[in-house]
């Protein structure tokens, strides 16, 4: 299955969701970063997480996630857009936990208990907003929540998740559900008996089940349906070339020479899509002459 999302709505509009698979975008981001599988489980959450807050925004909008826990993982960015595309890293990506008392991939021990998450959310019109709060868990999905609740509304609910074994990243996907005020703790509670009652999503996911068929199961009991086709869905980085070669211009003139004449060329990565890139000393030496024109 390609990697999508579908938002709905209930037919009295109380309960709007989206619904998102990132099996694909999760399994690349983690063959670009050489990913452990406790990195890829952290990741795959965040991605999936970014994915999904930046569908409820608006359409030149874009969703920077920063989890900075007291883990030996270490920072996980991600960026998202509505426009389908995703990106992140994670600072330390070979760090390998043994699994937690549960059975699953360690993502509260990697990222940490303590430390914070900060969420900043770009309209694409006037300042960004950017809000920080302490981790829950360092589990991702509950900190996601701890985040909604505490700062964007109060009925909001968040489910993210990867299944990875030794074939790969075998699934990987979430569910956002955001209710109007008059909805109760029950609401939420409903959802989540449905979650028990049915499975996880990446088991849904794993058992064939496509996204409306999944969003039906989890929404069973609320009259919620599919607005608008599945919107395809992919990691994509906006790195390329010239900007690596632009970002070279804020290096002092006496490191540019001798990078030219030690190495030859200036070498770096993409720190998001971790895509290497080169210059060659002539390119270098462009620089300098261009800087003193
Ligand atoms: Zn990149």
């Amino acid at each position: 299955m390609e990697d999508g999302i579908l938002r709905a709505i209930s037919t009295d509009g109380t309960i709007r969701a989206s619904i998102a698979t990132t099996t694909n975008l999760v399994a690349e981001a983690r063959r670009r970063h050489n990913l452990s599988y406790t990195a890829t489980a952290t990741l795959g959450r965040a991605l999936t997480g970014g994915a999904l807050l930046a569908s409820m925004g608006a359409k030149d909008g874009q969703v920077t996630l920063k989890f900075q826990g007291n883990g030996p993982l270490g920072k996980v960015m991600v960026d998202a857009s509505p426009k389908g595309t995703v990106r992140g890293f994670v600072e330390n990506p070979q760090i390998e936990l043994a699994l937690n008392s549960l059975g699953n991939f360690d993502v509260g021990g990697a990222i940490g208990s303590t430390g914070y998450l900060h969420v900043t959310m770009d309209s694409g019109i006037g300042m960004p907003c950017s809000s920080t709060v302490e981790l829950a868990s360092g589990e991702v999905g509950e900190d996601i929540n701890h985040f909604l609740v505490s700062s964007v509304q109060k009925g909001s609910l968040i489910i993210v998740g990867t299944h990875i074994t030794s074939r790969g990243v075998e699934a990987a996907g979430g569910l956002l559900v955001q209710l109007l005020p008059d909805h109760t703790e029950e609401t939420i509670c409903q959802i989540e008996n449905n979650i028990t009652t049915f499975g996880t999503f990446t088991f849904l996911m794993r058992r064939g089940m496509g996204l409306e068929d999944m969003l039906k199961r989890i929404l069973k009991g609320f009259d919620v349906h599919p607005i608008g086709e599945v919107k395809p869905l992919k990691f994509h980085c906006q790195c390329s070339p010239e900007r690596f070669f632009e970002a070279l211009k804020v290096l002092d003139q006496e490191e540019i020479i001798s990078m030219a004449e030690e190495e030859g060329q200036a070498e770096g990565r993409c720190q998001f899509c971790n895509e290497p890139y080169l210059v060659g000393k002539e390119r270098l030496l462009d620089l300098i002459q261009g800087s003193g024109s």
